[in-house]
């Protein structure tokens, strides 16, 4: 299967409860073979409109900050751990996270990564992890993850947001 049509699939995805009150899927987006994934928590209101990831403030202070440290933000693939927004921006619940991750594995699979850098508690810890563990690289699973802030956070925060930098710089120097 290609990207395009697990995409599809994820547009059309009724396996939990969220697809009732979303405008629409938001698979992620990026090239087939991006070097590196970003993983964040859930779609937001902007995301769940355009059906694109990372498209609201929180994924503006992403963009800005991948482009100050030289990056653009077309090399990589961007997704979430849940690809439907859950209502009033609610935190994931459990069942809503691994009822996903089927599609996330999938995505995985297809754009073989070599650096997953989760953004966020949320997406942490749909991979077993914390953030307790920010700022290394972890080798998972025949994967190497990067645990990090998530943008929100980071962009609210001036210490965060120090560390935020930080550690994209050093995930993606690894790499690039
Ligand atoms: S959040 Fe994921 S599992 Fe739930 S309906 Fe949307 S695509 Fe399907």
């Amino acid at each position: 299967m290609k990207l395009e049509e697990l995409s599809s699939r994820i547009r059309e995805c009724r396996r939990c409860g969220l697809w009732k009150s979303r405008t629409q899927a938001v698979p992620g987006e990026g090239p087939e073979k991006a070097r590196v994934m970003l993983i964040g928590e859930a779609p937001g209101r902007e995301e769940d409109l355009q059906g694109r990831p990372f498209v609201g403030r929180a994924g503006r202070f992403l963009t800005q900050q991948l482009s100050r440290l030289g990056y653009s933000r077309e090399n990589f693939f961007i997704t979430n751990v849940v690809k439907c927004r859950p209502p009033g921006n609610r935190k994931p619940r459990s069942e809503e996270i691994k009822a996903c991750h089927k599609w996330l594995e999938e995505q995985i699979r297809l754009v073989k990564p070599k650096l997953i850098i989760l953004l966020g508690a949320t997406a942490a810890e749909a991979f077993g992890l914390n953030l307790k563990e920010r700022g290394k690289f972890i080798k998972k699973e025949g994967r190497v993850i990067f645990v990090t802030y998530h943008p929100a956070g980071a962009m609210r925060n001036k210490k965060l947001k120090g560390i935020f930098i930080q550690d994209l710089k050093k995930g993606l120097s690894k790499i690039f």
